[in-house]
């Protein structure tokens, strides 16, 4: 039976969230194949972890523990990992689009003589050869490619909030040791300092308001500051991210962008204001599960996803809203 792997990144001694997407996109593969699923973890103690990504239902869990493996060190990593892909000799290699998976693909990938797709947005199987079919945009977004990829192992990397996380509940799968052999002068690294960065966590905000080229001016941003700050005493996690535009004006910094070239979220609730629709941008918030337009356009292109639409100027429509929030909160 064929096998395809996931390589389960470990954050903080717990389940990477981005895990559960890769099982996700695993079992839609398998389902259809009804090839073996299993995840791969790497680290100096990963027992709970491995116990956790168990009960997400892949068929089995590979565990490497080893000292060296503790910390994320590209050359020892890449080393286990080919050592298991050699032992496991999986068909299909699943990655998370992370720092992780672009610098161990690429090179893992040259050692196993196959090649990889980074960065896909959907994966299914050939149904005439059975081999993987990875979609992803190319041509800085402006049009979407399907790669079929040589080599016994065929790998990809696969971009985050794009597939539904599996749901646990499911029986465990096994759980098995793999030991590899790695040593310190394996290793070209010479220093490690890791920097912690300021960032605007906007994937993990329940609800994203977002700002467009609309909005007239940087002011404009104030007024979705004080929504977020209405909706956040009932929804939890409220952030503010924009448009392109909005950070091309210089209004907004490039981490709040949402889209192709920015960051892909998927909320409970994505509001959009004064924001066109343009495909870049739709591709980063498409996934949302409510979406809510605010626009002067009726015929924007906004509207054709969203949810629940608003034909009118934000500035009559926000201070209403906010307005009303602080009514009933
Ligand atoms: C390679 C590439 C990558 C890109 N990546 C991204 C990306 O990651 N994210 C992204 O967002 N864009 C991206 N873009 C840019 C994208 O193509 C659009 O140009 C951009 O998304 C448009 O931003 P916008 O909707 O704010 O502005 P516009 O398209 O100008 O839309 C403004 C909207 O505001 C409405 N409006 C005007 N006044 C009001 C008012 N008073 N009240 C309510 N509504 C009003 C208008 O009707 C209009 O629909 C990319 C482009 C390229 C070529």
């Amino acid at each position: 039976m064929k096998e395809v792997l996931i390589l389960g990144e470990v954050k903080d001694a717990s389940l990477d969230p981005r895990i559960l997407e890769l099982l996700g996109a695993g079992k839609k593969l398998t389902e259809a194949s009804g090839d073996k699923l299993s995840v791969l973890l790497m680290g100096d103690r990963v027992e709970d972890v491995a116990e956790a990504a168990a009960s997400y239902g892949p068929d089995s869990v590979y565990k490497i523990e080893h000292p060296l493996l503790e910390r994320f060190n590209a050359d020892l990593w890449l080393a286990a990992l080919e050592q298991a892909c050699a032992e496991i000799k999986p068909s299909i290699l699943l990655m998370s689009h992370s720092f992780i998976g672009m610098e161990l693909g690429p090179r893992l990938a040259y050692r196993l003589d196959s090649r990889l797709t980074t960065d896909c947005i959907d994966l299914t199987i050939d149904s005439e050869d059975g081999r993987l079919l990875g979609t992803k945009p190319v041509s800085g977004g402006n049009a979407i490619c399907v790669f079929k990829c040589a080599g016994q192992t065929q790998m990809v990397t696969v971009r985050g909030n794009v597939f539904p996380p599996a749901e646990s509940g499911n029986a465990g799968g096994a759980i098995a040791s793999i030991n590899v052999t790695i040593d310190k002068s394996m290793s070209r690294l010479e220093s490690l300092e890791i920097v912690e960065e300021d960032t605007v966590a906007l994937d993990k905000a329940n609800v994203v308001i977002s700002g467009g080229a609309g909005l007239g001016d940087e002011d404009g941003f104030e007024m979705l500051e004080e929504l977020a700050e209405a909706l956040g005493k009932s929804f939890g996690s409220v952030m503010v991210g924009c448009s392109r535009m909005a950070v091309d004006k210089g209004w907004m910094s490039s981490d709040h962008q949402i889209g192709l070239t920015g960051t892909i979220i998927a909320p409970d609730i994505y509001v959009a204001v004064g924001i066109s629709g343009a495909i870049q941008h739709l591709v980063g918030m498409v996934h949302s599960k409510k979406i809510i337009a605010i626009n002067t356009d009726p015929s924007c292109n906004i509207f054709k996803v969203a949810d629940y639409g608003i034909v009118e100027d934000f500035e009559q429509v926000v201070p209403a809203l906010i307005k009303r929030l602080e009514e009933v909160l």
